[in-house]
């Protein structure tokens, strides 16, 4: 499979703090990728990165061949943040047009919708299964469906990578894994490569299929059935966290 990211020896500090240190990892087209490590582990900083939302001075990544740094990827990746900014209830812009924002973004002056682009909105809400909440008010619906308007949002540009900051955590459990299952199908049936972040390891290794392991610098990267087999993470992590993780997928 060719690549999608490539990462080589990657550093990045604030100031005088290192937070990481000669990072190597390659993702393949087609991949689902869990990205976990403790809390201050450097992930929201290796999302910034790859995201081209900050400047690095060691290492290199490329996207999709080329280098990250000058290379305009707006519309081939779609970026899901933290479920924080939830709509205060009297924002007034339908699911349609928060939707549609997510095509705006890239255009040049005048930021209009064209009816393509309206067709896409559709057929996006059709994908996830909210085209009944086309017409109303976002900030009038529940957080499940608020989380899926974000991600119609993320994706309506058709990226080919999809990058995920722990976007469940304020979802109930059924809500969450719907949430789960339309990433899952996103990945199959649409081929958008994923990179989610998440603290919940055991429920991600049904979905996803490598683990990346960051704590300032790669602890573990491959398929999670070597992460569940492999000594060397027993050692490091202990027997019984290594079995937290890889419990749910057996
Ligand atoms: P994670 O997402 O894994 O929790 P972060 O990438 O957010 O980790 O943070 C890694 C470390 O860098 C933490 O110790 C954090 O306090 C520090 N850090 C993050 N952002 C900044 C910043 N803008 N300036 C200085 N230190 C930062």
């Amino acid at each position: 499979m060719p690549k999608i990211i490539s990462v080589q020896n990657l550093s990045v500090n604030y100031g005088a703090y290192l937070v990481l240190e000669a990072v190597n990892f390659e993702v393949a087209v087609g991949d689902y990728l869990a990205l976990v490590g403790p809390n201050g582990a450097g992930k929201t900083t290796l999302v910034k990165a790859l995201l081209g939302l900050l400047p690095y001075q060691t290492g290199t990544i490329s996207i999709l061949g080329e280098d990250r740094q000058g290379f305009n990827a707006w519309g081939k990746i779609g970026y899901l943040p933290q479920r924080a900014a939830a709509f205060n209830p009297l924002f007034p812009a339908t699911v349609s047009e928060v939707v549609g924002l997510g095509l705006i973004a890239e255009k040049k002056f005048p930021k209009r919708l064209t009816s393509a682009d309206r067709e896409k909105i559709k057929q996006t809400l059709e994908l996830l299964e909210i085209s009944d909440l086309a017409g109303r008010p976002v900030g009038k619906l529940s957080g499940g469906q608020q989380q899926r308007v974000f991600l119609a949002r993320s994706i309506v540009a058709g990226p080919e990578l999809l990058i995920l900051d722990e976007p469940s955590t304020a979802l109930d459990p059924q809500t969450r894994n719907n949430f789960f299952d339309l990433l899952k199908k996103l990945n199959s049936e649409s081929k958008v490569t994923i990179i989610l972040i998440t603290h919940d390891v055991g429920q991600v290794g049904r979905y996803a299929s490598r683990l990346l392991y960051l704590d300032k610098t790669v602890i573990f990267y491959g398929k999670f059935s070597d992460f569940c087999e492999s000594g060397d993470m027993s050692k490091y992590f202990g027997d019984y966290s290594q079995h937290l993780i890889c419990h749910q997928h057996d």
